[in-house]
């Protein structure tokens, strides 16, 4: 696989820095049920790296101790993971809202039954990744049989009474485009999954976001293999807006590594860019038991113009549509 990272690092992105520290994301490891060509984390069955019972405890502590709002639980496919119920339950009964990334058909998996009622119980949201609402492009994206499994992992969370705004359960669902373009207006996509998941297979959803992808891991591969990488990147650049760099996730989102190492963000973890604090140290979870990242450098490189490209995105969806 080629490392984008040396090209990456040649391209020039405007300075940032860190505000408030809001969302702990946490990526608990790269095993997966799936292997999708786009994946940013090169997740798959064979991954066995994951994050340990101890490392779990220190994000419980560092939760409460800084009062952290928001806990985003990524991997991977994260449920694999043997302690996150534990992690997901503990951080609850703080008082902490969770995210749960779910990619729908790990709700299928043997041992995995129950998984659905759990995360209801526990009010979790619940960010799926469905990148078309045409079974063809999500398999050829994600893998054979990925779509219907997916479907059939949305009506289950659809009968819990995920979806509907009456019940509070979220279920916001992530685009991201085939090949090398711009994701199309969130709004407007939104209204087309909206339409063609509820009149063909009678799905309901909260929101839809749109994301570019990252030229980084497989994805980022193969736009070298195929020599498109400078042309992506220049259509990411030339899409570049200044106001969507006050939104960037890294403002206020930490990402750990299954290790209990920091990054600012999911993609910098990818690219093993780590986040550089206190005093120029490579920043550690039980760091934040101590200090705090306020004003903290963010580690930026080329990739960023992924999340400010046209509407913006930043693992959250359109930046512009999400200030408004
Ligand atoms: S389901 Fe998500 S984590 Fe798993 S391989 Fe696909 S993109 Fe990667
Ligand atoms: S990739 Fe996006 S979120 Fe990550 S550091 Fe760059 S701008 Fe921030």
């Amino acid at each position: 696989m080629h490392n984008t990272l040396p090209l990456l690092d040649k391209i020039a992105f405007p300075p940032l820095a860190r505000g408030r520290l809001d969302t702990l994301q946490v990526n608990v490891g790269y095993r997966c049920n799936q292997s999708c060509v786009h994946c940013h984390v090169g997740a798959s069955p064979q991954r066995t790296e994951e994050m340990a019972g101890e490392t779990v405890d220190l994000v419980l502590a560092v939760l409460e101790r800084r009062r952290i709002a928001t806990l985003d639980i990524t991997g991977g496919a994260p449920e694999l993971n043997r302690h996150f119920r534990r992690l997901v339950g503990a951080a609850r009964d703080l008082g902490v809202r969770v995210m749960d990334r779910c990619n729908l058909t790990v709700l299928e998996v043997a041992g995995q039954e129950d998984l659905a009622a759990f995360l209801a119980a526990q009010q979790v949201e619940i960010v799926a990744s469905l990148p078309c609402y045409l079974e063809d492009n999500v398999d050829r994206q994600r893998g054979r049989g990925v779509f219907e499994g997916s479907i059939r992992g949305l009506r289950r969370l659809n009968a819990l009474g995920y979806g509907r705004e009456e019940t509070g359960l979220i279920l916001n669902l992530v685009f991201n485009p085939q090949g090398p373009s711009l994701p199309p207006p969130q709004q407007v996509l939104e209204a087309d999954y909206r339409r063609e998941l509820g009149n063909k297979f009678g799905v309901e959803f909260n929101h839809l976001f749109t994301l570019a992808n990252m030229p980084i891991q497989r994805f980022g591969s193969t736009l070298v293999s195929k020599g498109e990488f400078d042309r992506y990147m220049s259509l990411l650049r030339q899409a570049h807006r200044d106001d969507n760099l006050d939104g960037v996730m890294c403002r206020s989102l930490v990402s750990v590594d299954w290790r209990g190492y920091l990054y600012d963000c999911d993609f910098n973890q990818m690219l093993d860019l780590p986040l550089t604090w206190p005093a120029g140290a490579r920043g550690r979870l039980e760091d934040l038991l101590t200090g705090d990242l306020d004003h903290n450098p963010i580690r930026v490189a080329g990739h960023c113009y992924g999340c400010t490209a046209g509407q913006g995105s930043s693992c959250g969806g359109a930046l512009k549509e999400a200030a408004e």
